[in-house]
């Protein structure tokens, strides 16, 4: 078993394996995939005091938590108003405060373990490709009358004297979201667990269960756990195991690279060591690592799982498209990962069947809701509160297979195109697009 060859693997802080599990046993809580909403949720429940026993198929943070871009922000990978359409625009204001929530639980957790080698950085710029700062300062004031908080919002020339691209225009800057190394949290998370007594088995996966009746079985090749309450935790890499989970999903690839150690290269196109993203869906998002060593950049969504290299090499045109000053600027290492996508874009969060508990679906925008997802399910099965049903007009339903895969695809490909005919109307003759 081994990480696949990403930045963060490269650079993680701890190289401590975990045995699998072996033999019976018997737990409060299992909690079946070490990803960032299965460690938030054991953590919780290790600190609450219960037994906690947390099962990976391969490695802690094998999956998207231990390969994303690293950026922790507010919200949900759908936008508000599709959210209350669904909801309703008080329910919907509710669940944007939940995921600031799931934002300061990070930056908590960071603080109160003191995980250093999460390298944690603030800010974030979200930038517009096409000309429309009215939008732009409207939502600003909608984030500040609604949830207290506070967006600064930046004029073009103030965008490009950072970020030295004439495709920008206007931008938002957000001074309470930041960037992390995530696999390094990811891993001192772990950490905590065993400390507190929580016991997790890398290379344990679930092949078998029974969920029915009181005691819950989960069954590994060398072992079986068995658990009164059973967290199902595995995101886009859910198999037909999990089977209601399984329908429910629609996996999604994405993709990150990192460049060569050249800071000064890089700092002629890039003079911020905030996180950023453009408006666009799916579109770029980067940040300076290493001191502004290096660039990690990252986008792109396919659903058929595509070459890394091939994307990578998307990703540059996109990169040197937006900066042409770094079409020197060389790719060292790119890399994908799958992320869980409900038909409804939102997460799956709840109680499946008494004490069985699911947390998956969180998308492109993972880190601060995973860490809401593990806190209320966590909250759910002590019984300290039932936050997790402001969840439940996002259930479980059928995600359509591969005809649901075709959709997606074919809806990425029309928001592409829309993304780009809006680009193309808002740019003044004379700039050059894509
Ligand atoms: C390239 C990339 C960039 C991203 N960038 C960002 C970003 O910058 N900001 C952001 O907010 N979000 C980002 N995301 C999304 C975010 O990373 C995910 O939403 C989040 O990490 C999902 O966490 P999870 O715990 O649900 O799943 P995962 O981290 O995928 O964990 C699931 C785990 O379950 C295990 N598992 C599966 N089946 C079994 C089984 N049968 N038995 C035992 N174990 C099993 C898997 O091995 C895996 O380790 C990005 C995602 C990707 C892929």
């Amino acid at each position: 078993m081994a990480y696949p060859d990403t930045y963060y693997a490269r650079t993680q802080t701890d190289r401590k394996t975990r045995p699998a599990l072996q033999g019976d046993a018997q737990c409060d809580v299992a909690v079946v995939g070490a990803g960032l909403a299965g460690l938030t949720a054991a953590l919780q429940l290790a600190r609450a005091g219960l037994r906690v026993a947390v099962l990976e198929a391969q490695l802690v943070g094998f999956g998207a938590s231990g390969r994303n871009g690293g950026f922790v922000t507010p919200g949900f990978a759908t936008g508000g108003d599709a959210i209350a359409a669904r909801v309703g625009k008080i329910a919907a204001r509710d669940l944007h405060q939940l995921s600031i929530e799931g934002v300061e639980f990070v930056r908590d957790t960071i603080e109160t373990l003191a995980i250093s080698a999460a390298m944690p950085r603030p800010g974030l710029l979200s930038v517009l490709r096409y000309d429309d700062g009215d939008a732009l300062k409207a939502y600003a004031d909608q984030m500040a009358r609604d949830h207290g908080y506070e967006l600064q919002y930046l004029q073009t020339e103030k965008v490009r004297s950072v970020l030295k691209s004439a495709r920008y225009h206007q931008g938002l800057r957000d001074p309470s979201a930041f960037h992390i190394h995530p696999l390094n949290y990811l891993r001192c998370l772990a950490d905590e667990i065993e400390r507190l007594g929580g016991k997790i088995h890398e290379g344990s996966e679930v092949v078998q269960c029974d969920l029915s009746g009181p005691q819950k079985m989960l069954r590994t090749r060398q072992g079986t756990l068995r658990a009164s309450h059973v967290v199902l935790a595995t995101g886009g890499y859910t198999g037909p195991v999990f089977s209601q989970l399984h329908r429910a999903f629609l996996p999604i690839a994405t993709y990150v690279m990192v460049s060569e150690a050249a800071p000064r290269l890089v700092a002629q196109a890039i003079a911020t060591a905030e996180a950023v993203g453009d408006n666009r869906r799916a579109g770029d998002y980067y940040r300076l690592v290493e001191n502004g060593n290096r660039l990690l950049w990252g986008g792109r969504i396919t659903t058929r799982a595509a070459s890394a290299d091939a994307l990578a090499r998307e990703l540059r045109r996109e990169m040197v498209g937006t900066y042409p000053q770094l079409a020197g600027l060389k790719t060292e290492l790119a890399w994908s990962g799958l992320m869980s996508y409900a038909r409804h874009l939102m997460p799956q969060i709840g109680e499946l069947q008494p004490g069985v508990w699911y947390c998956t679906a969180f998308g492109g925008h993972g880190l601060n809701t995973t860490a809401i997802a593990g806190k209320i399910v966590a909250e759910g099965i002590l019984g300290a509160s039932d936050r997790y049903r402001q969840f439940a007009p996002f259930g479980l339903s059928w995600a359509g297979g591969a005809a649901g895969l075709a959709a997606a695809q074919l809806t990425y490909w029309k928001l592409q195109a829309q993304d780009w005919w809006r680009e193309r109307r808002a740019t003044p003759k004379g700039e050059v697009t894509a």
